[in-house]
């Protein structure tokens, strides 16, 4: 949004508030040219009011967090598919462009050293409910590329690596946030597993400007693109890592996985991007260190703590 706003673009945001929370957007409510609606993207009426006079859309609602999705498979599946076929519809019917937000949960466990678009994807069961997050965007990717087809949409897809940042909640699932609040509140680091798995995190300030930016190039329609960070590092080092950046006092507790989630939970060891399509078409090329990322994720934390600290203060006080 801020980027956006900030390159003079008017936006409006449609979020019916099940995970996000109205104060992330502190910093743009209240600017000239930002709308908020508060609604679902299932319902059609709400999407029509807040697509009707854009030129591009971004469609980045979705049910996220793998706890989220191991919990409530059947909200994820609505949410996912059916939504998704809203917006599309509603986009088509405007007259405007379409990006769609999709996720390298979709390679499933493919652990190839460098995951590239046209990468197999191997999904397990389809009744294990981690599975029907990755079937889903699948089916979302297949749909706007069938629009963009038969109906001529112009969507473009983007494929989001474990994208972190400021601002993002861990009670979803979302390692970094999570780790970091341990580590911030003096708990034990609960690393899942071994701590052997890999992932490659990218930041959301590299990754907002790229997407932007694709949803700009005529030549993206109908295509997909990986968006991720360029550094694999374990979960358990990543653990570490944070201990010793933050000073934190806090030790590392192994949890196995049947603990960790409800049933229906399988990890991937490994997911690793070829960003190479998305810096040949808009020269993506993530700068932001995980180091850096940690700290302005810790910042932001330590930041909202104080603002909490300071509300409870002054309620006191009347
Ligand atoms: N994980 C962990 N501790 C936590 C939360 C997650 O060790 O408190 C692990 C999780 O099992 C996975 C990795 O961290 O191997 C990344 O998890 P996340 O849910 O952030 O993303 P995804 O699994 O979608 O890559």
């Amino acid at each position: 949004m801020e980027h956006l706003l900030s390159a003079g673009d008017e936006v409006t945001v449609i979020d019916n508030l099940s995970t996000g929370r109205l104060e992330n957007l502190r910093d743009v409510i209240g600017h000239r040219n930002f709308r908020f609606i508060e609604g679902d993207i299932l319902d059609k009426a709400a999407v029509d009011k807040a697509v009707a006079g854009a030129n591009r859309v971004f469609h980045l609602a979705a049910a996220v967090g793998v706890n989220l999705i191991v919990e409530h498979p059947l909200e994820s599946l609505r949410t996912n598919i059916h939504g998704t076929e809203v917006v599309l519809d509603s986009v088509l019917a405007n007259g405007a462009s379409l990006l769609l937000a999709s996720t390298s949960e979709i390679y499933g466990k493919n652990t190839a050293d460098s995951l590239n678009e046209d990468a197999d994807r191997i999904l397990g069961s389809a009744l294990k409910s981690r599975w029907t997050y990755a079937a889903a965007k699948g089916i979302d990717e297949a749909f706007a590329h069938a629009y963009w087809r038969e109906f001529g949409l112009e969507v473009a897809i983007v494929r989001l690596f474990n994208t972190v940042g400021p601002r993002q909640t861990g009670r979803y699932g979302m390692v970094v946030p999570r780790l970091i609040r341990q580590a911030l509140a003096g708990e034990p680091l609960t690393v899942y597993g071994d701590g052997r798995q890999t992932r490659c995190f990218s930041y959301v300030g590299d990754i907002v400007p790229a997407i932007t930016r694709i949803s700009e190039v005529p030549s993206a329609y109908g295509q997909a693109f990986n968006l991720g960070g360029s550094y694999e590092i374990s979960i358990l080092t990543l653990a570490e890592r944070i201990i010793e950046l933050l000073g934190s006092e806090s030790d590392i507790r192994f949890v196995p996985y049947e603990e960790a989630y409800a049933e229906g939970y399988e990890d991937m060891r490994r997911r690793v991007p070829d960003n190479g399509k998305a810096r040949q078409l808009v020269g993506f090329d993530p700068k932001t260190t995980l180091d850096q990322i940690i700290r302005n994720v810790a910042a932001d934390q330590r930041s909202e703590t104080q603002a909490g600290g300071r509300l409870k203060v002054s309620m006191a006080g009347n």
